[in-house]
Protein backbone atom coordinates (compact mmCIF):
# COMPACT_ATOMS: atom_id res chain seq x y z
CA UNK A 1 0.00 0.00 0.00
CA UNK A 2 1.23 3.52 -1.04
CA UNK A 3 1.13 6.59 1.80
CA UNK A 4 -1.58 8.53 0.76
CA UNK A 5 -0.60 12.36 0.93
CA UNK A 6 -3.89 13.45 1.19
CA UNK A 7 -5.09 11.79 4.10
CA UNK A 8 -6.42 14.36 7.00
CA UNK A 9 -3.05 14.30 8.99
CA UNK A 10 -1.09 14.89 6.32
CA UNK A 11 -3.05 18.06 5.54
CA UNK A 12 -2.81 18.69 9.68
CA UNK A 13 1.05 18.18 9.49
CA UNK A 14 1.17 20.43 6.92
CA UNK A 15 -0.88 22.69 8.30
CA UNK A 16 -3.40 22.82 5.73
CA UNK A 17 -5.86 22.22 8.79
CA UNK A 18 -6.13 23.36 12.23
CA UNK A 19 -5.77 21.01 14.85
CA UNK A 20 -5.87 21.71 18.46
CA UNK A 21 -1.90 21.09 19.42
CA UNK A 22 -0.77 19.09 22.88
CA UNK A 23 2.47 18.82 22.08
CA UNK A 24 5.31 19.28 18.97
CA UNK A 25 8.50 18.08 18.10
CA UNK A 26 11.16 17.69 15.44
CA UNK A 27 9.62 13.79 15.30
CA UNK A 28 6.11 13.92 17.00
CA UNK A 29 2.64 16.50 16.73
CA UNK A 30 0.06 15.10 19.46
CA UNK A 31 -3.26 17.27 19.20
CA UNK A 32 -6.92 16.60 20.82
CA UNK A 33 -8.98 13.83 18.98
CA UNK A 34 -11.89 15.66 16.84
CA UNK A 35 -14.59 13.69 18.91
CA UNK A 36 -13.41 12.61 22.45
CA UNK A 37 -14.61 9.53 23.57
CA UNK A 38 -12.83 9.75 27.09
CA UNK A 39 -11.78 12.90 29.08
CA UNK A 40 -8.39 13.65 27.63
CA UNK A 41 -8.96 11.72 24.31
CA UNK A 42 -5.75 12.80 22.15
CA UNK A 43 -3.58 11.82 19.60
CA UNK A 44 -0.04 11.29 18.53
CA UNK A 45 1.75 11.40 15.16
CA UNK A 46 4.80 10.29 13.68
CA UNK A 47 5.89 13.59 11.26
CA UNK A 48 6.94 11.16 8.97
CA UNK A 49 4.90 9.43 6.14
CA UNK A 50 4.06 5.89 8.29
CA UNK A 51 0.70 4.39 7.26
CA UNK A 52 0.15 2.25 9.90
CA UNK A 53 2.41 0.93 13.44
CA UNK A 54 4.09 -2.08 10.67
CA UNK A 55 4.78 0.13 7.51
CA UNK A 56 6.83 2.55 11.08
CA UNK A 57 8.58 -0.49 12.09
CA UNK A 58 9.67 -1.48 9.01
CA UNK A 59 10.74 1.48 7.51
CA UNK A 60 11.55 4.31 10.25
CA UNK A 61 14.89 5.10 11.48
CA UNK A 62 15.55 3.93 15.31
CA UNK A 63 15.80 7.36 15.93
CA UNK A 64 12.13 8.33 14.79
CA UNK A 65 10.59 5.13 16.96
CA UNK A 66 12.18 5.78 19.74
CA UNK A 67 11.09 9.50 19.90
CA UNK A 68 7.68 8.07 19.03
CA UNK A 69 7.68 6.15 21.55
CA UNK A 70 9.41 8.49 24.22
CA UNK A 71 6.79 10.99 23.04
CA UNK A 72 3.95 8.85 25.15
CA UNK A 73 5.74 9.59 28.38
CA UNK A 74 6.19 13.31 27.73
CA UNK A 75 2.78 13.76 26.74
CA UNK A 76 1.22 11.91 29.68
CA UNK A 77 3.71 13.67 32.01
CA UNK A 78 2.66 16.78 30.52
CA UNK A 79 -0.98 16.33 30.81
CA UNK A 80 -0.84 14.92 34.55
CA UNK A 81 -2.01 11.30 33.49
CA UNK A 82 0.91 9.53 33.84
CA UNK A 83 1.72 6.43 35.94
CA UNK A 84 2.70 8.47 38.32
CA UNK A 85 -0.83 9.81 38.42
CA UNK A 86 -3.55 7.93 37.73
CA UNK A 87 -2.43 6.49 34.49
CA UNK A 88 -4.01 6.17 30.76
CA UNK A 89 -4.50 3.74 27.99
CA UNK A 90 -2.62 3.72 24.37
CA UNK A 91 -4.77 2.05 22.00
CA UNK A 92 -3.14 1.84 18.16
CA UNK A 93 -5.88 0.74 15.53
CA UNK A 94 -3.50 -1.01 12.42
CA UNK A 95 -5.49 -1.93 9.39
CA UNK A 96 -9.22 -2.71 8.46
CA UNK A 97 -9.92 -5.25 10.82
CA UNK A 98 -8.22 -3.11 13.17
CA UNK A 99 -10.63 -0.27 12.41
CA UNK A 100 -8.17 1.82 11.49
CA UNK A 101 -9.96 5.34 9.58
CA UNK A 102 -7.01 7.55 8.66
CA UNK A 103 -3.95 5.76 7.61
CA UNK A 104 -1.39 8.00 8.88
CA UNK A 105 -0.37 6.30 12.01
CA UNK A 106 -1.66 7.29 15.40
CA UNK A 107 -1.46 6.19 18.21
CA UNK A 108 -5.02 7.00 20.50
CA UNK A 109 -4.31 8.34 24.53
CA UNK A 110 -7.20 8.38 26.71
CA UNK A 111 -7.43 9.71 30.24
CA UNK A 112 -8.59 11.92 32.70
CA UNK A 113 -10.92 9.28 34.32
CA UNK A 114 -11.31 5.68 34.47
CA UNK A 115 -11.34 4.09 30.79
CA UNK A 116 -12.60 0.70 31.36
CA UNK A 117 -11.75 -2.59 31.41
CA UNK A 118 -11.04 -2.97 27.35
CA UNK A 119 -12.06 -1.31 24.04
CA UNK A 120 -14.05 -3.83 22.08
P1 LIG B 1 -8.68 5.53 13.74
O1 LIG B 1 -10.02 4.90 13.66
O2 LIG B 1 -7.75 4.82 14.70
O3 LIG B 1 -8.05 5.73 12.37
O4 LIG B 1 -8.89 6.93 14.40
C1 LIG B 1 -8.96 8.14 13.69
C2 LIG B 1 -9.28 9.21 14.71
O5 LIG B 1 -9.02 10.46 14.11
C3 LIG B 1 -10.74 9.22 15.17
O6 LIG B 1 -10.79 9.06 16.59
C4 LIG B 1 -11.24 10.60 14.72
O7 LIG B 1 -12.14 11.18 15.64
C5 LIG B 1 -9.94 11.38 14.63
N1 LIG B 1 -9.96 12.52 13.70
C6 LIG B 1 -10.40 12.54 12.42
N2 LIG B 1 -10.21 13.75 11.89
C7 LIG B 1 -9.64 14.52 12.85
C8 LIG B 1 -9.21 15.88 12.91
N3 LIG B 1 -9.33 16.71 11.86
N4 LIG B 1 -8.67 16.33 14.07
C9 LIG B 1 -8.55 15.52 15.13
N5 LIG B 1 -8.93 14.23 15.13
C10 LIG B 1 -9.47 13.73 14.01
Amino acid sequence: MKYDKNNIFAKILRGEIPCNKVYENEYVLSFYDINPKKKIHILVIPKGEYIDLDHFNATASEKEIIEFTKSITHITKMLKISSNENGYRVLTNIGKDGGQEVPHLHHHIFGGEAVGKMVV
